[in-house]
């Protein structure tokens, strides 16, 4: 990329947009240099290069030089034809929901697409002949959004993320995991076509069956190969309401154990899932067990005297119309003779719906980061560490981290996966299998910190290093998820034998290294 023009268009963007933003309150559609031809205007007033440099994380603050608001995906076209045409090729990130939690949704000097923007429609087709149905939903899309519309038709994707305010090109870029993806495969498999636009400003459709290596790039590829304007996904019935359980556990072989024999079983749970209880009065625990439980788990498993609590999550899905006398029956047989400590299984029947959206709608926690207002909410930040460590040695992993290093409260996930449900030619990177001979299955490890203060911030971020570097020394081979490194022997690393074909198709599909630079892959040194 060329940059020295780059630094000369920013600086002169930065100079009119410090002209302009001085002498008007107003939102300003900046017109810029290389975006002109196409008619492509930007907004770079404070509020908006406020939102593209904030994200849950609130770690890392990227200032763009303009913001884009699409209206049509033409637009978006356009925009990244115009940089991958200037002799000075601008940057250009898309930006679903903002979840991200080390800036990589952000475009340092360049172009930030608030995708949102676009709001395409939502489409459910199908036929009803052969049980195939699916729903065509832009890139945009929140999953909530995609839930309520496909709900209307008694329909459901069958794959999803803890919590739906995320965007769908966003997760798929990822891949989207949570208590259905032992079942399903996480949301990147269940995707039949998509549109993409690449860094070279063509759209493109593409599937298993067409254009193959954008297809299978895109999903899991953080962003690197285009930007997804479309996706078609797979649906099926949707159940009406949900058993969801929760058991606990003081000792982790049988909590794990236990969790591995749920997922093995095809036509059993729905959902499994699993965390650590540090206390009983975080909001996980206070939202879904009465004060009586509390009581209860207080007796029952008292100060933790150095041994943890482990809280086993399933869910069984069932349709009122069909199941009713039925479903308490063969839920009972599921969890018979599973580990749990004696009294301490605790149930809900709730609505498919809220199920899904149990975790609810966190995005003021977001808006408050953005607006920096508040009791000490600018420097809330979320330093979270996820990451798939390899069944081999997820004993020992907790031994050292559940057990040892993690000291303070906090939401700390963990759950297998089976691993055959995930295709080698997506993107996304997962442990490899040849650690061990029968690792069908490896397992989701979720650190999700939030810290508090400066000091606070510092210590959790000298937690993450030291669980990292002991994975490293003990030749744990994790591979994060969300994953984020700063110089390019790591990224090197974590894409292992995929590395390879991960540039190739870097060079394929977006040669001039324009999208989704906070990423930081190919900018690193
Ligand atoms: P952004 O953060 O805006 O973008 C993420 C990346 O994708 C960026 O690189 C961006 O440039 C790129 N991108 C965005 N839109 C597109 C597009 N249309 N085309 C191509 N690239 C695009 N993940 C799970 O798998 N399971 C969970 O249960 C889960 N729960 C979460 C709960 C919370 C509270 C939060 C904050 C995150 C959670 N995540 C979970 C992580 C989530 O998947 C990522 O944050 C992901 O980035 C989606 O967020 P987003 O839609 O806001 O995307």
């Amino acid at each position: 990329m060329g940059h020295p023009h780059v630094l000369i268009v920013a600086q002169y963007l930065f100079l009119l947009f410090t002209i302009l933003t001085t002498t008007s309150s107003v939102s300003i559609k900046l017109p810029t240099g290389p975006l002109r031809k196409w008619g492509i205007k930007l907004c770079n007033n404070a509020s908006c290069i406020d939102t593209a440099s904030t994200d849950y994380g609130n770690i890392v603050h990227e200032i763009p030089y303009g913001v884009f608001y699409p209206s049509s995906v033409s637009d978006v076209v356009n925009l990244v034809k115009s940089s991958y045409e200037s002799p000075a090729p601008f940057t250009i990130a898309a930006r679903g929901n903002g979840h991200s939690v080390r800036g990589q949704a952000m475009a340092k000097d360049g172009v930030v697409v608030e995708m949102a923007s676009l709001n395409t429609s939502i489409t459910v087709s199908g036929n009803s002949s052969s049980g195939t149905f699916y729903v065509d939903v832009g890139g945009e899309q929140l999953w909530i959004d995609v839930l309520r519309a496909t709900l209307k038709h008694g329909l459901a994707p069958v794959s999803w993320t803890d919590y739906l305010y995320l965007t769908v090109g966003g997760t798929l870029s990822n891949a989207g995991i949570s208590g259905q993806t032992s079942f399903h495969g996480p949301q990147i498999s269940n995707v039949l076509e998509m549109d993409v636009i690449t860094g070279k400003g063509e759209l493109i459709t593409c599937s298993e069956d067409v254009n193959p290596d954008l297809f299978y790039a895109v999903l899991g590829g953080l962003g690197q190969f285009g930007i997804i304007t479309r996706a078609r996904i797979v649906l099926k019935k949707a159940p009406t309401r949900v058993k969801w359980v929760r058991m606990m556990y003081d000792d982790f072989s049988k909590f794990s154990k236990d969790q591995e024999h749920l997922i093995s079983i095809q036509g059993g749970m729905d959902y499994v899932e699993g965390n650590l209880m540090m206390d009983t009065t975080s909001s996980t625990i206070v939202n879904f067990y009465s004060p009586y439980d509390v009581l209860k788990i207080n007796h029952l498993a008292p100060a933790r005297n150095g041994s943890l609590l482990y809280t086993l999550e399933v869910a069984k899905y069932y349709d009122t119309r069909r199941d009713i006398n039925t479903i308490d029956k063969e839920l009972e047989m599921e969890l018979k003779g599973l580990s749990y400590k004696p009294g301490l299984i605790f149930s809900k029947d709730i609505s498919f719906f809220d199920f899904l959206n149990r975790v609810g709608n966190l995005d003021h926690e977001l808006q408050t980061i953005r607006r920096g207002v508040g009791v000490g909410v600018g420097v809330v930040r979320h330093p979270w560490l996820n990451f798939f460590v390899p069944r081999s040695r997820i004993v020992e992993f907790n031994q050292r981290v559940f057990v040892e290093i993690l000291q303070n409260q906090g939401l700390y996930l963990v759950y297998p996966i089976n691993r055959k449900k995930w295709d080698d030619r997506m993107s996304v990177i997962i442990p490899d299998d040849d650690d061990d001979d029968d690792e069908d299955m490896f397992y989701t490890v979720g650190l999700l910190f939030t810290s508090q203060s400066d000091d606070d911030f510092s210590r959790k971020e000298k937690q993450n290093n030291e669980i990292l570097q002991f994975c490293s020394e003990s030749g744990i081979n994790i591979k994060q998820y969300f994953p984020h490194y700063v110089n390019k022997q790591d990224w090197m690393k974590h894409f292992g034998n995929k590395w390879d074909v991960f540039q190739q198709r870097k060079a394929q599909f977006d040669p001039k290294m324009i999208l989704s630079p906070g990423q930081t892959i190919f900018t690193s040194a």
